[in-house]
């Protein structure tokens, strides 16, 4: 055994997990928005994001100061935001999940899903709406795609009806999965209109009779996100509150197409996360009479965790680029969702390894991390149907069934 200084973080303030310094291609207004929030991060949520993940209650208590963060809605042009930032957005998704996944993705769901719902299918009254109060989270946003029956086929299997009365669109049907659905003031709903059966896009909010979201209790992943089953019983949705532009499963998609960009920065996230407690572990404990991070078989495994993230960011950080460039298609977001959690699920089990029985601890923050893997792996897509997305741009033929 040789000891050398560790290279460390190309710049004081990257992170060490970053072994390429992709912080570097943020601008410097950027930066400071992500240490800002870094900083929030480690003091706020951080400390209690095991008490969190324990009781599975969603951190609601947050909204206010993760307001002050001034980053909701960063990603979608709206209002006096012209630019969309999308690789800053996407590596904010990152910072999140990096501390607490639940705190992200309750965060995303209102910031990501939600508004880039209204943002993208709604039409110019309706963004000057909801979307300056959804960016001061004085309103929070839940997204209601997925059903009892519908998950992976949720195009074509969409059973949640809607049917035009005069001037409101009367919904039945249930949603399942709806993370922020307890408490959100608005969920956006989406519905097949029972006359020409095309699926359309609803912002149901919660004080509108018929509606109805119980919280699904006994969830092991993600346990501090808050998902419902979502009713709708002879729900009345006013007409105004019909999305403009969402006529069709492809207007749905348009949204999908962006958010899974952001899942697999979340992915990136939970990676590093896991990571830095297993690298920390390995320098300090001792086995056979030195560091187990001096044994060729842990370098191993080490190795190959950085080179997971690595990899992984650099391609998160390519389809936010082309997303910002506007040429960025189903089959990219598809690639980097299912790449990037594929490489999460050998991270996290690596890191619990590491640690040896220390890593299944909740106190070692990595069993945490590795249980929460498992729901990025299965929303917005899973593994089998983003490939089969990314199989038929590749050939020209379909293989979905
Ligand atoms: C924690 C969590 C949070 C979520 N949050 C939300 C939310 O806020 N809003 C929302 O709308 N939804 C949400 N979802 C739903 C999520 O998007 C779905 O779980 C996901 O799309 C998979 O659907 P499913 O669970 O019904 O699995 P299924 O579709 O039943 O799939 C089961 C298995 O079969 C495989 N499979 C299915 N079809 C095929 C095929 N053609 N070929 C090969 N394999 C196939 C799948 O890949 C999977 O392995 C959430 C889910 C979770 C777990």
């Amino acid at each position: 055994m040789s000891e050398h200084e560790p290279l460390g973080p190309l710049s004081p303030d990257f992170l060490e997990s970053d072994f390429f310094g992709y912080q570097g291609m943020l601008d410097d207004d950027e930066i400071e928005v992500v240490l800002r929030t870094r900083r929030f991060l480690q003091d706020e949520v951080a400390p209690r994001a095991n008490e969190f993940w324990e009781k599975a209650v969603s951190p609601v208590h947050l909204m206010p100061q993760i307001a002050e963060l001034e980053i909701a809605g960063l990603g979608y042009a709206f209002d006096d935001r012209k630019a969309s930032r999308k690789l800053l957005t996407g590596w904010l998704e990152m910072e999140f999940a990096r501390v607490d996944p639940s705190t992200g993705t309750m965060f995303s769901v209102h910031s990501s899903l939600a508004m880039s719902s209204i943002s993208i299918l709604g039409s110019d009254e309706q963004r000057a709406r909801w979307l300056p109060a959804m960016r001061r989270m004085e309103t929070i946003g839940a997204f209601g795609l997925s059903e009892p029956h519908g998950g992976s086929d949720v195009a074509g299997g969409l059973e949640t009806t809607a049917r035009l009365d005069g001037d409101h669109w009367i919904l039945n049907g249930s949603k399942r999965w709806i993370g922020n659905a307890t408490f959100a003031d608005l969920t956006i709903v989406f519905a097949k209109d029972e006359a020409d059966g095309e699926v359309k896009g609803f912002v149901v909010e919660k004080e509108f009779e018929g509606f109805r979201a119980d919280k699904i209790e006994g969830k092991y992943s993600l346990r501090a996100v808050e998902n419902a089953d979502v009713h709708l019983e002879n729900c009345r949705v006013p007409v105004a509150n019909k999305l403009a532009d969402a006529n069709s499963f492809a207007d749905t998609a348009k949204v999908l197409r962006l958010t899974r960009g952001g899942v697999a920065f979340q992915a990136v996230g939970v990676m590093m996360g896991a990571y830095e407690r297993a690298v920390a572990y390995a320098r300090e404990r001792e086995q056979f009479g030195a560091p187990i991070a001096s044994f060729q078989l842990i370098s191993d495994l080490i190795a190959r965790m950085t080179a997971n993230i690595t990899a992984s960011l650099g391609m998160a950080i390519r389809v936010a680029q082309l997303q910002g460039n506007g040429i960025h298609h189903d089959e990219h977001a598809a690639l980097a969702k299912t790449f990037c959690t594929t490489r999460l699920r050998e991270v996290v089990g690596w890191a619990r390894e590491i640690m040896g029985g220390n890593g299944i601890l909740i106190e070692n923050d990595v069993i945490r991390f590795f249980a929460d893997a498992e729901a990025l792996y299965s929303y917005e897509g899973t593994a089998q149907i983003n490939n089969l997305i990314v199989g038929r741009g590749v050939t020209g033929f379909s293989a979905f069934v």
